[in-house]
């Protein structure tokens, strides 16, 4: 009696890729899994399998994000919709003289006119912002920094070591919990001081006894006043908001005020509560704006035309304060508690044992620390992570006091029906 002899690779890769578990993956990769999975020895049509459905869940996909957290960094904070065509772009042409122009002119002037400001111009993120802003600016020089702003924000980007890498000294001023405006001045004596640099702490904030100096106080010491905002909030009246200023924003810094209140220059993100792309902005006087984009540094900074059109498209929204239907991020923020509640009633009137319950949302990527946003969750008994996690479009929800919990505020309710069902069958298969 012959022994059954093993699948051919090929013949093997060929079965996955018409199985669910192989379904959509190129057959380069599916020979790989499926050659692994022979010379395992075990079960090999299980192997492979398994194989190829943990590969499947490796690939860069969409999921849907049921955590509350608005701007989860993992979950590639803003969610972003931006189609366009195969098309070329006037990137860098100037359509009314026929020369060549700048990549930064277009979107540099939306946002200085959105900010109040002389000029802008866009990087790849705001760690690139402030890195050329410190490069082209204080390169060789010293550059004062708060002893409470020397911050890390999440994600390694760590105030000392940016400016460690744009060849400025740091100066430290102050003490961690108090700073004032005479310590500054003291650093300018004693030091060759280009820029007076504020960082908002995002992630993190100090209580008690604490005092640090606001940038209308820095103003008028000498140097210019570089003021790293972080989140991207443009202007804390909100103007695309309907009636006052949601309470969750009240502290965090925007660009327009920092501006008017003397900042030379602000950066800050495009993907937190900007909700645009991954994108830095530097915002404020055109001498210092220009000097940073003449940096050789610019150029290996500098977004692509993907980015910059998404940023663009970010801009005109804010332009016509139609940003909360429009931009996905102040969406979620802008839904009613009421709406939510009527959702997830909807969706849980379809679900055996699920529940309604009141939850707080956040903004996230270290946005307004310690703030929250009133929503409505939909509560399962149990622990069902890994299992959401496997649903065919993935969802990513929490666990909170034994209970799962998928927070609406910031699932896009097209996709309610979409989880509707995965819990279904979530809870069908246990
Ligand atoms: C988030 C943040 C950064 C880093 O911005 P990225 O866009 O993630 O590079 C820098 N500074 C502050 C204050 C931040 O909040």
């Amino acid at each position: 009696m012959t022994p059954t002899r093993p699948p051919s690779v090929d013949a093997l890769a060929r079965t996955l890729a018409a199985s669910d578990a192989g379904q959509g993956l190129p057959h380069p990769l599916l020979v790989d899994v499926a050659r692994a999975a022979i010379a395992s020895g075990g079960d090999i049509a299980a192997a492979a399998t398994a194989a190829a459905e943990d590969l499947r869940h490796a690939m860069l996909t969409p999921v849907i994000n049921a955590t509350g957290v608005l701007l989860h960094t993992n979950l590639g904070r803003a969610p972003l919709a931006h189609q366009q065509a195969a098309r070329a772009q006037s990137i860098e042409l100037d359509l009314v003289t026929g020369e060549r122009g700048s990549r930064q002119a277009a979107v540099g002037r939306l946002f200085a006119r959105l900010c109040g400001a002389e000029a802008a111009m866009v990087v790849n993120n705001n760690a690139a912002a402030v890195l050329l802003v410190m490069t082209a600016l204080a390169h060789g020089r010293d550059v004062a920094v708060s002893r409470g702003e020397s911050v890390e924000i999440g994600g390694g980007f760590r105030v000392p070591e940016v400016l460690a890498q744009s060849g400025a000294h740091l100066v430290d001023v102050g003490t961690t919990n108090r700073t004032r405006r005479s310590d500054y001045v003291g650093a300018v004596e004693r030091h060759d001081v280009a820029l007076l640099l504020k960082v908002h702490p995002s992630n993190y904030r100090v209580d008690g006894f604490v005092e640090d100096t606001p940038v209308a106080e820095l103003a008028s010491i000498g140097p210019p006043v570089v003021a790293d905002l972080g989140s991207g909030l443009l202007d804390a009246t909100c103007p695309w908001w309907k009636g006052a200023p949601p309470p969750w924003l009240h502290d965090e810094p925007a660009a327009v005020q920092t501006l008017a209140a003397g900042a030379a220059l602000v950066t800050f993100s495009g993907d937190k509560l900007l909700g645009g792309p991954q994108a830095g902005i530097i915002v404020g006087r055109r001498d210092l704006v220009e000097r940073c984009a003449r940096h050789p540094l610019a150029r290996a900074l500098r977004p692509g035309g993907l980015v910059l059109a998404a940023v663009h498209e970010i801009a005109l929204a804010y332009l016509r304060r139609d940003v909360c239907m429009t931009v996905a991020f102040w969406r979620m923020a802008a839904t009613t508690v009421a709406d939510l509640e009527a959702r997830a009633t909807a969706i849980a009137a379809t679900v055996p044992g699920a529940i309604v319950l009141p939850t707080e949302a956040v903004p996230g990527a270290g946005s307004a620390p310690g703030v929250t946003i009133p929503s409505r969750g939909v509560a399962l008994d149990g622990d069902h992570l890994a299992a959401l996690r496997r649903a065919p479009l993935p969802i990513i929800a929490r666990v909170r006091d034994g209970r799962t919990i998928l927070d609406l505020r910031s699932v896009d309710p097209d996709d309610d029906p979409i989880v509707a069902a995965a819990v279904v069958s979530v809870l069908d298969a246990t």
